[in-house]
């Protein structure tokens, strides 16, 4: 077992009185499945040990024969100096979906325990909680998309396991108040806080990641993804930061080699290109500028709303007649006009130049013809 993994009955981490009073019960005593890697860590040597192809692989290259590192050691040691945390409170998952999963499953006692979410949201957090028989509570977001803090306090008692806020949030673009976010985390005493920060990359100037608050919240969990501002949305890479002492709790519950070979071997490629992924960040940023200028020239363009994100809310006068006549012209947006609080809005990804020349062309049409 390498030092970077955190697992739960390690005396170097002991559960911690918060911890046990938010794990199932029976998640604290289990004991991981211990592969191949696990018990033997040495590089070089003849592996005869975990049934692979000794000859190669079905394919052109003939590699990718070998099970992957199951804690992903390599990705951990560039990453975690990069987002200024330790290796050690790290969990990477086949995309978020996998983190969002693994921390309902570790926590939410099925027909028993319950989740909060602040709608409209991400829709992944409801899914999971659903597939795993957990009750889910909604308080809405006020109407300029912040948390309704009373409300939101009020629905977190002893059976709360989990409280999702998503900042930047999707679908409406903007960052949650951080002091209001720093009262949930003080009010919720045996609840997990997950900042879902997918889209932290195209915040504005002077929002810090709350990475750099896990040392003094236990209960803080953030979520961050290579699907956005990396550009790796194909390879299901998602970012789990927390304590040390979760993290081994999730390191025990994943299936063992969760992130494939050639997902860590991009993944590390791409941690050698930060550079690159800062200029797209960037060059998004002007276009989602232009975009919304240009947007806001359109005669059924009611409202943009602010965005701290990769895409644009946007509200127009008839928004399901214009969402049919964009895919008509083979414009695909998210219609997003039947949800609670996003009523007339679509969300609109900020393209390439060429993509958001070729969205404004139709909506002029559009427009023109309405
Ligand atoms: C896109 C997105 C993600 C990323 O999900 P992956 O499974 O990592 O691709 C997570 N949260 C939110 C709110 C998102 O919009």
């Amino acid at each position: 077992m390498t030092t970077n993994d955190a697992k739960p009955n390690d005396p170097q981490y002991p559960m911690t009185t918060f911890l046990s009073s938010v794990l199932r019960p029976h998640i604290a005593t289990l004991t991981p499945y211990s592969s191949a890697r696990d018990e033997y860590t040495g590089t070089e040597g003849v592996f005869l040990d975990a049934n692979e192809n000794a000859l190669g692989s079905a394919t052109s290259s003939g590699q990718y024969n070998r099970y992957p590192d199951p804690h992903q050691t390599a990705i951990k040691a560039k990453l975690a100096p990069l987002k200024g945390v330790q290796p050690n409170q790290v969990f990477l998952g086949n995309g978020s979906d996998e983190p969002i999963d693994l921390l309902i499953r570790a926590t939410c006692r099925p027909g028993i325990d319950n989740i909060v979410l602040l709608p409209p949201t991400y829709g992944m957090y409801e899914v999971s909680a659903r597939l795993n028989d957990v009750a889910v509570r909604k308080v809405s977001l006020t109407p300029d998309y912040q948390l309704d803090l009373p409300a939101v306090l009020a629905a977190i008692d002893a059976q709360t396991k989990v409280v999702w806020i998503c900042s930047p949030n999707n679908p409406t673009g903007n960052l949650i108040d951080p002091a209001a976010i720093r009262q949930v985390l003080d009010a919720a005493k045996t609840a997990l806080v997950v900042v879902d920060e997918a889209y932290i990359d195209f915040a504005g100037p002077g929002y810090t990641s709350w990475t750099a608050q896990l040392g003094t919240y236990p209960n803080l969990v953030v979520l961050q993804t290579f699907s956005k501002a990396w550009g790796l949305a194909a390879l299901r890479l998602g970012m789990c930061f927390a304590s040390p002492e979760l993290i081994g709790v999730l390191n025990v519950i994943k299936p063992p080699y969760n992130i494939s070979a050639p997902t860590q071997a991009l993944a590390l490629d791409a941690l050698d290109h930060v550079a690159e992924k800062e200029q797209m960040v960037a060059d998004t940023l002007i276009e989602r500028a232009q975009l919304a200028d240009q947007l806001g020239t359109l005669p059924n363009v009611q409202h943009i709303f602010p965005s701290d994100a990769n895409f644009l809310l946007v509200r127009f006068d008839d928004a399901d007649a214009v969402f049919e006549q964009l895919i008509e012209q083979k414009v695909i947006v998210r219609n997003r006009s039947s949800v609670t609080r996003c009523e007339g809005c679509l969300r609109i990804t900020v393209g390439s130049p060429a993509e958001n020349a070729r969205l404004l062309d139709v909506l002029q049409t559009i427009a023109v013809l309405n």
